[in-house]
């Protein structure tokens, strides 16, 4: 059936600034109606003076008069059609822009298990509907369930034998359609969701071109692109057999409707109740009400599309976030202390088998650097995500500057802990805005600034138009050395108390790492970090180590010490060449 109050609340919450507007559309669709109405009695008093016969100067005054109401009825309906556009988007927008920034705040495990089409089609597509819903739903349902009781209202004050027929015989034809609406909505929910698995497929290929032809994928992901194709047939004709069966329902009622009309008007007139023009009147009407009957049950199908879509909208703005936003404390200037305290994690919280962290417990001092170290997959990525707490983890606690993360601010907490990840991300959009997130308040002179104190004035100087030039978006554009450069600076602009550094793993060319060097000796300067090192001259840095296997730390300590200690498995790693022995 259909959500009314879910409609309702929605109606409230989302048109209370464009109350004015709303007023004057109800108002102007108001006008249109009672002209609507209008129209049909001058045509029945024509036809009985015609038949008196009245001289044309009294007839002349009647055509005149149902033009200009035909003219002026058509002007205003564009005109109400404007207004309820206008304030549909409007009202809509807002909740796009709330579901936008909702979403933003939902934790990392929401985003790494819904593809970037399936939120699209949720964000756009949904609240599309829902501005169908909002403006031609305002005018054609309500616009129409008014006109229909007006048309009812003028019918019975002709005849009120006709007028109950007609009443009757709308109210059957309603509740008919209604039921016939039930049973074809799942159906138009089937055709929603599988829309939104194939646009999130498309996207998530589209993102992957490189990658699928490469490895020469096409074929399968044809064939899975065929597999959602074939499930989305039988939807799609379920639902426009649906869509049929409402129609020819609809048209059949109408007949009958007419006939109905037929039969009555001829009685009435043969028994002397009503004149010609009176049965034209009544005949004129029956026809009027079946416009908005169809109408309305038309709308039924966008009503059903924007329930669907309400619903989903609804789930999407009930889901929390894991990663709850109501720590308190504010942590303070300089270099922050870190510790982790005995921290289990695994992404999935229910699979508990597939623990990616045990038991992890250390301890940096503020202004140490740890250099991290370890195979690929033991988890060292893991646990910076822990850091800045877009995961948390299921058991112990990641504290900074004493405080468990879940204590701290989240704005706070991800401002005075920057993380420069192992791929980072580019947008498409100038080397400024990339550096600064797009936020204006950052000058130039604090940019170039930062930039000459990390000795990247040179490397600035090689792009062809500076801060101005344009870089791709995901990595394209630049080396995986240069985008951890970029990275380097949108860290640097923050100046945070702790930095973990996951290093790109790939090889750098000598003059990219020579001014990585320099960097990070800079972006170490006064500050906690974690590095998680793939090269020799990165661990070289550090003061001391924690190697990680398979989620468990296996030797910790002060990396000179290490290196004087034969047996230590950081001496062994040094022997084999690290490089090699980590890869
Ligand atoms: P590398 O040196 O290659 O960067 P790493 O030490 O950083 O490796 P992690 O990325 O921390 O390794 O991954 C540790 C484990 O967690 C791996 O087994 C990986 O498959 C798993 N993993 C990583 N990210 C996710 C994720 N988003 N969801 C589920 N499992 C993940
Ligand atoms: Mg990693």
């Amino acid at each position: 059936m259909i959500p009314v109050r879910a409609y309702f609340r929605l109606f409230k919450s989302y048109l209370r600034p464009y109350k004015r507007r709303a007023w004057l559309l109800a108002a102007v669709l108001s006008t249109t109606i009672g002209l609507q109405l209008a129209n049909p009695q001058l045509i029945r008093v024509f036809i009985d003076r015609t038949l008196a016969g009245d001289p044309t100067s009294r007839l002349v005054p009647l055509a005149i008069g149902f033009m200009v109401i035909a003219f002026s009825h058509q002007l205003l309906l564009v005109w109400a059609t404007y207004l309820a556009e206008q304030i549909g988007w409007s009202a809509t927008n807002q909740l796009r822009a709330e579901l936008t920034d909702h979403v933003l705040h939902l934790d990392m495990g929401y985003h790494k298990g819904t593809s970037p089409g399936e939120l699209i089609e949720r964000i756009d597509g949904d609240v599309t509907a829902l501005s169908n819903f909002f403006s031609s739903m305002i005018i054609k349902v309500l616009g129409n369930g008014v006109l229909l009781v007006g048309v009812l209202v003028l019918v019975w004050l002709e005849s009120w034998i006709v007028g109950a027929a007609i009443a009757a015989f709308t109210a059957l034809t309603f509740l008919g359609l209604f039921r016939l609406h039930g049973v074809t909505v799942p159906w138009q929910k089937a055709i929603r969701a599988t829309s939104a698995e194939m646009y999130g497929f498309i996207g998530e290929q589209v993102d992957g071109t490189e990658d699928i032809e490469a490895n020469g994928a096409t074929g399968f992901m044809l064939s899975r692109f065929d597999g959602i194709q074939r499930k989305w047939l039988p939807q799609i004709v379920l639902g426009w057999t649906g869509w049929a069966m409402m129609w020819s329902a609809s048209m059949a009622l109408y007949f009958l409707s007419l006939m109905m009309g037929f039969i009555l008007g001829s009685w009435l007139f043969g028994v002397g109740t009503l004149t010609i023009g009176s049965v034209y009147l009544v005949f004129r009407y029956i026809e009027m009400a079946h416009w908005p009957i169809d109408e309305i049950r038309e709308q039924l199908v966008d009503l059903q599309k924007a329930g669907a879509s309400i619903d989903r909208v609804g789930d999407l703005l009930a889901r929390e976030s894991k990663i709850a936003d109501d720590g308190k404390v504010q942590l303070g200037e300089g270099p922050l202390r870190l510790t982790f305290d005995a921290v289990t994690f695994s992404y999935d919280d229910e699979a508990g088998d597939e623990t990616v962290l045990h038991e992890v417990s250390f301890d940096v001092a503020p202004g140490r650097v740890v250099g991290l170290l370890g195979r690929t997959g033991s988890g060292k990525s893991t646990m910076a995500r822990l850091v800045t707490r877009l995961y948390e983890p299921q058991g112990g606690a990641v504290l900074v500057g004493g405080h468990p993360t879940w204590d701290i601010g989240l704005q706070n907490l991800r401002a005075r802990v920057a993380m420069v990840t192992q791929d980072v991300q580019l947008f498409r959009a100038s080397v400024r805005d990339n550096l600064t997130f797009f936020d204006d308040s950052i000058s130039d002179e604090r940019l170039m600034d930062v930039i000459q104190r990390l000795e990247l004035d040179e490397w600035l100087a090689s792009l062809p138009r500076g801060l101005d030039t344009m870089l791709e978006s995901g990595s394209g554009g630049l080396s995986a050395g240069q985008a951890q450069l970029l990275a380097f600076t949108r860290v640097f602009l923050r100046d945070p108390g702790v930095v973990v550094l996951d290093e790109a793993s790939s090889r750098l060319d000598p003059a990219t790492e020579g001014l990585i060097e320099k960097a990070v000796d800079h972006l170490l300067e006064n500050r906690t970090a974690i590095l998680i090192a793939h090269r020799l001259a990165t661990v070289a840095r550090a003061d001391d180590i924690v190697i990680l296997e398979d989620g468990r730390i296996i030797e910790q300590g002060e990396r000179a010490a290490l290196m004087a200690d034969e047996d230590s498995v950081f001496a062994h790693l040094l022997v084999a060449g690290m490089e090699e022995a980590l890869a």
